[in-house]
This record gives structure tokens, C-alpha cells and sequence, in this order.
């Protein structure tokens, strides 16, 4: 459904200024699950992202709970 509504990738770090825009193929939690369980279904927590994008941000979050 987020896709639906976002095809496109709505994180931009890792995809800025390519052309065409990158396609969203993964839907990202703006809050992490881990840190906020209650938002886990909020339509407004969510946004679409790229691999490379998504990618990033999991790995950036993983390292500040290490
Ligand atoms: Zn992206």
C-alpha cells in the first residue's frame, strides 16, 4: 500500500540526483520498531525507500544501539 502511495524513494541520502529518481522497493519505518513498537502500523511513520537508502539508514541505526 505505502508503495502504491510512494513509488518513489522518499529517503534520498544514497539516491540524490539520479535520474530517473529511484524506485521505493522497501517500505522504512522513520522510527525504528525497535524503539517504538506503538508506531509499528502508523501510516505516518512510514516512507518509501530505495535498497541503497534503506540500507544505510539500518546499518546507521544499528550502530547507535550497539
Ligand atoms: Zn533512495
Amino acid at each position: 500500500m505505502k508503495l502504491a502511495a510512494d513509488p518513489l524513494c522518499q529517503i534520498r541520502t544514497h539516491c540524490k540526483g539520479m535520474l530517473p529518481d529511484s524506485v521505493a522497493v522497501e517500505v522504512d519505518h522513520i522510527v525504528p520498531i525497535a524503539r517504538a513498537p506503538g508506531l509499528r502500523l502508523r501510516w505516518d511513520n512510514l516512507q518509501s525507500a530505495c535498497r541503497a537508502c534503506h540500507q544505510a539508514k539500518t546499518w546507521a541505526e544499528n550502530q547507535g544501539e550497539a
